[in-house]
């Protein structure tokens, strides 16, 4: 997928937290880390506390480029929180990394953040009155300076206070000198789960798939509003904001989330393979030689096609493991080259061929584009195109960051233009309607965000914020 870049700093990350008793845990941070590697490149950190003071380490780079024995044989404590992050074009990676420490009425913190605060601005100017000036940089900082203009005493009731000021989508792991708390947004919009190591410590990630990594098991989903406390008193658990609510983001299930993450019930291969056997009943590839995924993301959609087609699956493509996801890279000339550099197309599967070629999503349409190219290069007969999700046409406010409304294809183009301009043979985006039922949503009234697939916003969002990245033809379409 192609996301775009823009100054913001708090974007998809992976965040962990871990409490135990009496072990080091700077070790099962660093794997927790590690684990959440995909979820963020461009910077790792890690804070522990020994109950006395919390020490942190953080720098620019990959989770084993930050890290190695040395450093990880200074961060000596029972208990840990860690970030990764993904960051924006231009972001100054020294400022930006995490987890940001502060000293508050509660001691020294420190806090991992992954999502967005959509009214930052308004809040800035709310802190700036009160006195508190802040270089406007870091939405975490952002998060610190409400809980300590709330003035109150008790750290759940701190952190309701930022969580009542803040419009957004995000998930929170804080270290405390004797607690590790973690917290999520309303609506639960960015991941966060609970697990448990050794039947007896507590542990947070964005996704499950970092308990698998330490041994630990996965619990539940931490609740929409809901604020938990891992401490030597066990678990405890507070909810802040009762909603009916929830919303977490389908793009978790089409492109964010490993593979072998469970998130909300639901195993993240087993929902794209069923979006593959969705896209044969909405876009059949029928009369194809062969069927593959772009690697990671689309492979498994292109098995579920497979296997509802009927098609052969095959290694179409195999992905140089040493090139990041394309989007890492912060210009466009970089992405560009990176396509080149990361796919390597398998000459015996393509040559003379039909050949269907399964994406993720398609974002501005300049990288596919060039997959389409690299394929024709290699001697593919006809190149057909299916897009495991819905045209990406409105920009996420929540975390993800998509830039204005007018860089993304399907908000100026027809499914038939693109099709055109990729220089694709055919192109099957699944519909929305296709994507909630891979997915598979309860009958318990949950729901998904998928606002940037159809305008619907689960959060109300000001029109001043609206008119920053929509285009104006679509500003009167959105819904209160
Ligand atoms: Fe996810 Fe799209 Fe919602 Fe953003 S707008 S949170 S990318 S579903």
């Amino acid at each position: 997928m192609e996301y775009f870049h823009q100054k913001k700093l708090n974007d998809k990350c992976g965040i962990f937290g871990i409490y135990t008793d009496d072990l080091e845990v700077a070790r099962w941070a660093y794997f927790g880390l590690f684990s959440l590697q995909h979820r963020g490149q461009q910077s790792a950190g890690i804070s522990v506390t020994n109950g006395k003071r919390i020490k942190t380490y953080k720098e620019g780079g990959l989770v084993n480029q930050v890290f190695n024995e040395k450093v990880l044989s200074t961060l000596q404590g029972n208990a840990a929180i860690a970030h990764t992050r993904y960051s924006a074009k231009d972001a100054n990676v020294e400022r930006a990394c995490q987890p940001v420490v502060d000293d508050t009425q509660f001691g020294i913190i420190a806090l991992g953040y992954n999502g967005d605060i959509i009214n930052a601005d308004q809040l800035y100017n709310e802190l700036d009155e009160n006195g508190i000036k802040l270089d406007r940089y870091n939405n975490t900082d952002l998060f610190i300076s409400l809980m300590k203009l709330s003035g109150k005493d008790d750290i759940v009731d701190a952190i309701s206070f930022a969580m009542s000021k803040i419009i957004g989508g995000y998930s929170c792991v804080m270290l405390t000198k004797d607690s590790v708390i973690a917290f999520r947004d309303p609506v639960g919009i960015r991941p966060l789960c609970l697990g448990i190591l050794q039947d007896k410590y507590y542990c947070f990630s964005s996704e499950s798939c970092a308990f698998h990594t330490i041994g630990a098991t996965l619990i539940r989903e931490i609740n929409p509003g809901e604020v938990m406390i891992a401490d030597k008193n066990g678990l405890q658990t507070y909810q802040y904001a009762l909603t009916n609510k929830s919303a977490l983001c389908i793009f978790e299930y089409v492109y964010i989330a490993r593979p072998d993450t469970t998130m909300a019930g639901r195993s993240i291969h087993e929902a794209r393979r069923r979006m593959g056997h969705q896209l044969q009943i909405e876009h059949p590839i029928d009369g194809c030689d062969v069927v593959f995924g772009i690697p990671d993301t689309g492979t498994p959609a292109a098995i579920g096609l497979a296997e509802a087609s009927g098609v052969r699956y095959g290694e179409g493509v195999i992905k140089n493991r040493y090139i990041f996801r394309t989007f890492i890279q912060p210009t466009q000339e970089m992405r560009e080259y990176a396509v080149r550099m990361k796919l390597l197309p398998i000459m015996e599967t393509i040559k003379g061929k039909k050949i269907c070629m399964v994406e993720d999503s398609i974002v501005r349409g300049t990288t596919i584009k060039q997959v389409v190219k690299l394929f024709k290069e290699a001697g593919a007969a006809e190149v057909h195109v299916r897009i495991a999700s819905p045209p990406y046409t409105y920009p996420c406010f929540y975390g993800i960051d998509t830039t204005t409304q007018d860089n993304l294809v399907a908000s100026y183009k027809t499914i038939e233009e693109i099709r055109q301009d990729i220089n694709a043979d055919s192109l099957g985006y699944l519909s929305l309607e296709g994507l909630i039922k891979a997915v598979g949503i309860d009958e318990n009234g949950e729901t998904l965000c998928h606002a940037c697939l159809s305008g619907e916003y689960p959060i109300k969002l000001p029109r001043e914020i609206l008119e920053k990245k929509l285009s104006p033809k679509y500003l009167d379409k959105i819904k209160d």
